[in-house]
């Protein structure tokens, strides 16, 4: 553990669900944690006990990916940890493949609706049929721009045209719409919708203060992860956004709840101290964005010559590409805020300068 993670405190210590277990939380409320092929190796979904006209059964707060060993995992938490009773609701904090790709699976298999806000699901559906939305040449022609010049990041890049629709290959017709503020129930009690901006185009927090709960809960998706930062990056089909302010901003719509909250993320594990975390990610990212002002102070700096001043570590070029997302993001707030100012040189490529 770094001296960051010491400062949050983790109920549950080392202890961890089993693959394809669940672990109980609080009555009616169990953790399970899934397997991901990714650098990031799992993702936590959280099941819910819950009654929906007269119905008894489970709510499911995300799915993880598609894929055989995924659907191996839900098969043995659906044989051993559901009481036989099926699920009512399948909930989707947002649409990145780990949350949303088995949704469609549960969702046919039980005759569920899927939950989710419109601004995922609509650009999931689209994700789903346009195959290049996160790579492919538009993605190239974008970290292009921007100054990649690495051949194997841009070949990475191109690659990743139809992988969305291979981690996510389908999505229910029809949806239940999660909106900001938005009170819903499952089981006996009441969760709240907290929206959020940045990580994905609308991405869904759950708050519930049941006094039947021994604390509050914080079902807070991609949105507070205890140990990584959330991934903030810039995206080719919104060049100009400022998604790293939008992410700060919805940061804020959290500091108002309890300080004892049990905050359950969908990386690392379950953890108290809210507070400390939001405060340690808006430090982290003020010294990204410092770091990023310095350099371009010494010279004119295109996005890739920012990857290795934010990123120290030696990156693969699946890496890269997301220090590149999150490079091109600290640059845009700088450049929204004024701080910066940006020219194309010669070769067409943005370099970024104090205004
Ligand atoms: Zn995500």
């Amino acid at each position: 553990m770094n001296t960051l993670e010491e400062a949050l405190h983790y109920p549950w210590g080392a202890e961890l669900p089993a693959a394809g277990s669940a672990l109980s939380l609080a009555p009616g409320l169990a953790w399970l944690r899934m397997e991901l092929p990714f650098a990031l190796n799992h993702i936590n979904l959280w099941l819910l006990r819950d009654e929906i006209d007269g119905r008894q059964g489970w709510s499911v707060i995300d799915t993880c990916v598609d894929n055989p060993q995924a659907r191996a995992q839900w098969e043995q938490v659906i044989a051993q940890e559901m009481q036989g009773l099926p699920v009512l609701r399948v909930l989707a904090t947002h649409m990145h493949p780990d949350h949303l790709g088995l949704a469609h699976w549960l969702c046919e298999r039980f005759s569920a609706p899927l939950w989710i806000s419109a601004g995922d699901f609509l650009t999931a559906r689209l994700a789903v049929l346009q195959h290049d939305s996160y790579g492919g040449q538009p993605m190239v022609d974008f970290f292009t721009r921007h100054g990649m010049k690495n051949s194997q990041v841009l070949e990475n890049v191109f690659g990743r045209k139809g992988q969305y629709a291979h981690l996510v290959p389908k999505l229910p017709d029809q949806y239940r719409r999660l909106l900001d503020g938005q009170e819903l129930s499952m089981g006996a009690r009441r969760w709240r919708c907290i929206s959020g901006f940045g990580h994905s185009p609308e991405h869904v927090a759950l708050y519930c203060d049941d006094p039947g709960l021994a604390q509050p809960v914080l079902i807070s998706g991609d949105m507070v992860l205890p140990r990584i930062s959330t991934n903030i990056s810039l995206l080719a089909t919104e060049p100009e956004g400022n998604p790293l302010q939008l992410f700060l901003d919805s940061l804020e719509k959290f500091l108002p709840l309890p300080e004892n909250i049990l905050v359950l993320p969908s990386h690392g594990r379950p953890f108290v101290g809210l507070h400390e975390r939001i405060k340690q990610l808006r430090d982290h990212h003020r010294d990204r964005l410092e770091e990023v002002m310095q350099s371009c102070a010494e010279q004119p700096r295109c996005a890739a010559d920012i990857v290795p001043v934010m990123f120290k570590r030696t990156l693969d070029a699946h890496q890269t590409a997301f220090a590149l997302g999150e490079s091109m993001a600290h640059l845009n707030l700088l450049w929204h805020a004024g701080a910066l100012r940006r020219q194309a040189d010669a070769h067409g490529v943005l370099r970024f300068a104090p205004a």
